[in-house]
């Protein structure tokens, strides 16, 4: 079993010393237990939250744990009723080659379905984010603006294109021309920003005439700045992540331009995706039927070998991936 544990916290950027690789011998699995041989980990920005100390929506890894991630894989071995040999899982597995599980945590995935990488991405926390972040906290009704950033990343792509499907004008912002190609060219997007390279606030201006209705925000710092300034009376700002402030080494600072939301009576909401675990497979039933119209497509960045870990999940913070990034173990 070929293992990453952490090694220290993490201060700025995640770099290879925080982590221990280790091999060792996969632990047999205890009654109500799977192995499961890991095929795919699902690398997400907020593994960097993971690792910090402190009070969160989970508790941190600890300190020579094995660096959680969620994963698929073929159950090797169970002792757990309902779980066979030749199963495939997907849950909280770690970056490690092979997991000893309690099998509760984990669920059944139908592979004759779907390629199984696409199950931790559009059909996986990333679709159920997307989804419910919208449409149960965003509330958006035909004809309004709605506002992504990260907006070529995993989550943010789907929010635009559901977006679309809702009847919605699509406005996204993300980092380099190709990235902004994409999302108007391939997805469909009515416009987008490259915050790199151009003013936002202008930007907005000219692609939102009619303000901003709903912004899903993924990345925050100055970007949620920028957008609460030309939010609209009654907008909704859904706050899923703020990637931009997760390598601070000071504090985050909030919004400036707060006191727009008094202005313009708008609400801005938090959103964790494991509240939805209940309707998951509604949103994964929508997800699907979209994809099977055409309507919607899921772009998944591949690497390749568990080793590369520490490395590829710096791709997150440097924007080098491109689509959900996934590790095929
Ligand atoms: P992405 O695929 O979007 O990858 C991260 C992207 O963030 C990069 O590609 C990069 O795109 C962008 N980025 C990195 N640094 C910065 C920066 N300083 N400023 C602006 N953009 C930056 O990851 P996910 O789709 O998996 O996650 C997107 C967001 O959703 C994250 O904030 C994550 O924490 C959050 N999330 C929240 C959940 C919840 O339950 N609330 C669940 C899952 C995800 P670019 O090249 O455009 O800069």
């Amino acid at each position: 079993n070929r293992q990453f544990r952490l090694a220290r916290r993490p201060a700025g950027m995640v770099k290879r010393e925080d982590f221990e690789f280790r091999t060792d011998r996969p632990r047999p699995p205890e009654s109500g237990e799977i192995m499961v041989g890991v095929e795919y980990l699902s690398l997400d920005p907020a593994m960097r939250g993971w690792m910090n100390e402190g009070k969160s929506y989970i508790p941190p890894v600890r300190l020579g744990e094995v660096m959680r991630a969620l994963g698929l894989g073929t159950v090797i071995e169970s002792k757990a009723p309902g779980f066979a040999p030749g199963d495939t899982v997907s849950g909280q597995l770690g970056v490690q080659s092979v997991a000893t599980v309690a099998a509760k945590d984990c669920f059944k995935v139908d592979p004759s379905l779907a390629p199984k990488p696409l199950f931790l991405s559009a059909l996986g926390m990333t679709g159920m984010t997307a989804y419910f972040g919208l449409l149960a906290v965003g509330e958006p009704k035909p004809g309004e603006t709605v506002v992504v950033s990260g907006a070529a990343g995993a989550v943010g792509a789907l929010v635009g294109q559901i977006a679309r499907i809702k009847g919605c004008r699509a406005v996204g912002i993300a980092g380099g021309a190709a990235k902004c190609r994409y999302l108007v060219d391939e997805l469909g997007f009515d416009t987008a920003i490259d915050y790199k390279s151009e003013a936002v606030p202008a930007k907005l201006r000219e692609h939102c005439p009619k303000g901003i209705d709903v912004y899903f925000d993924n990345v925050g710092g100055q970007i949620l700045d920028d957008c609460l300034a030309q939010i609209n009376l009654r907008a909704r700002v859904v706050i899923c992540g703020a990637i931009s402030q997760y390598n601070n080494t000071t504090p985050v600072k909030g919004p400036a331009n707060y006191l727009s939301l008094l202005v313009n009576r708008a609400r801005m909401q938090g959103m964790i995706v494991f509240d939805y675990a209940d309707r998951y497979a509604e949103a994964a039933r929508d997800i699907a039927g979209w994809m099977r119209e055409g309507k919607l497509r899921s772009r998944e960045d591949i690497a390749d070998g568990i080793e590369t870990f520490p490395e590829t999940l710096l791709k997150l913070f440097t924007g080098e991936n491109f689509g959900k990034l996934i590790l095929k173990v």
